[in-house]
């Protein structure tokens, strides 16, 4: 039964399919990343074995989550820091609002933090009267046009200059821009103030290195830096699977998240994160807070099958070469993380049931997979859903149709009638095509169908031969 997630889905991406505009900004967006991924893979001298080592490096944290996440949180606690276990979205906004009110903040500077979207924590702060900032520049210009972010690493690749000129304008009161640096600037001049006036920041976070119990955060606008150091109280949130065991990991996968994410070698800002202003520090928060979020995390944890879906390090790869989600768009998904990783955790995090449909929205053409950097087998995966999703609710004509399918390929003198079969009814076939009381409208109505062939590959075959 279609549920109304998956009819929105529909309504959504058919919408957005025959939407040649957008269609065109999408490909121009994602135009000069294949080349600039290319280029940056190939500068690894094994790009295969850095694939292998980086699935490696987070099988060995996610099976171990137990140990790693203990002796992160030990770590962080020794120099000061705040650790709060959130097991779900409610207790994480509920912690983060605590802190905010107990330090008497009603200005927050915010970067980007996907954790902090799949809880829709910015709303939820601003329900209490907070004021929140996003300092990520495709963040804040979605946040000023009131939507959810299209892409995991770009959230607003969907517009076009003319559309954010448009919002600036609406909302900050800024004079006409017509270039990417003066409308760059614009959001810099309004964001500067708001980092001084900031009571409190928060950030997500890209790692959490479990020997040493820092934060890693990659970024290339430096607003991230920025909402955590300045700010005398910071919280970082995070999903449980963003632990590492190693510093040293880092310097495997911060390049790899680069290449894959954006084409770069390394993003233009790493910075780590160990606790509150320690003693003799002149700089950094005094008062700092990490919330370690399940948020059903563990559900697909337990499930030894798809449990490598949690070594996701986000890098958005997946989605830029995804066949659908360049026709159907970010926000079809309706969900934080968008296809394929979207596609297969969603149904995990938010429910099987009402999820399912994402699982077949995908061509399984393995593209997604085989670009993933940590060896995610996510078409698979989304197989997987799809089993999940039907078992116990098989329909009672299926199994016939497939009994029928079985005996019919068996049975030789019927196929190679059906050739012929098939030219007879062709004009039939197309003369009806789409109209109302052709059964296969459905099916026709938005796919190409091609002449039936003169003849078929076995009467080629026998006719070539025959006349040599
Ligand atoms: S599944 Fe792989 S390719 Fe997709 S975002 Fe995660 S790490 Fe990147």
């Amino acid at each position: 039964m279609s549920t109304p997630e998956a009819r929105q889905f529909h309504q959504d991406a058919e919408r957005l399919t025959h939407d040649l505009g957008h269609r065109s900004l999408i490909q121009k967006a994602l135009g000069g990343y294949y080349k600039k991924r290319d280029e940056q893979r190939d500068k690894f001298s094994d790009w295969q074995a850095a694939r292998s080592a980086a699935s490696a490096i987070k099988f060995e944290a996610v099976n171990h989550l137990d140990k790693y996440l203990v002796e992160f949180a030990e770590k962080l606690e020794a120099r000061g820091t705040k650790v709060f276990w959130a097991s779900n979205g409610a207790e994480a906004s509920e912690y983060i609002a605590s802190v905010a009110a107990n330090a008497k903040a009603r200005k927050i500077i915010k970067s980007k933090t996907m954790t902090g979207e799949e809880i829709h924590l910015g709303p939820a702060l601003e329900k209490r009267g907070l004021e929140v900032v996003e300092s990520d520049l495709g963040e804040f210009i979605v946040q000023l046009r009131e939507e959810a972010p299209y892409h995991i690493v770009f959230p607003s690749m969907h517009l076009s200059r003319g559309q954010i000129n448009e919002v600036f304008q609406k909302k900050l009161h800024s004079p006409r821009a017509d270039t990417p640096e003066e409308l760059t600037m614009i959001a810099r001049d309004h964001m500067r103030l708001k980092y001084c006036e900031a009571d409190m920041g928060i950030s997500g976070a890209n790692f959490a290195v479990a020997e040493t119990g820092h934060i890693s955060i990659t970024e290339n606008e430096g607003n991230a830096r920025l909402s955590t150091a300045l700010p005398k109280v910071v919280v970082t949130l995070l999903g449980i699977e963003k632990i590492v065991p190693k510093l040293e990991d880092l310097a495997l996968l911060l390049p790899m998240l680069a290449t894959s994410g954006a084409g770069q070698a390394m993003t233009g800002y790493n910075t780590l994160i160990g606790g509150p202003r320690q003693p003799g520090e002149s700089d950094g928060p005094t008062e700092y807070h990490v919330v370690l979020m399940d948020n059903n995390r563990t559900t697909l944890l337990a499930n030894a099958e798809q449990r490598d879906a949690l070594h996701c390090i986000r890098c958005g790869a997946c989605l830029n070469v995804c066949p659908i989600f360049k026709n159907v768009g970010g926000h079809s998904y309706g969900t934080t993380y968008q296809c394929p990783i979207g596609s297969v955790i969603t149904p995990h995090l938010r429910g099987l049931q009402s999820w399912k449909h994402l699982s077949f929205a995908s061509s399984l053409c393995g593209a997604s997979t085989e670009t993933c950097p940590v060896k995610i087998d996510l078409h698979h995966h989304l197989l997987q859903n799809r089993r999940n999703a039907i078992a116990g609710k098989r329909v009672w004509w299926e199994k016939p149709i497939f009994q029928g399918f079985a005996w019919f390929m068996n049975q030789p003198a019927l196929y190679r009638l059906a050739a012929p079969m098939l030219r007879l009814a062709d004009p039939v076939i197309h003369a009806i095509r789409g109209k109302a009381f052709d059964p296969a409208r459905l099916w026709t109505g938005t796919r190409d169908l091609p002449r039936a062939p003169k003849q078929s590959f076995k009467e080629y075959w026998k006719n070539r031969h025959a006349s040599r």
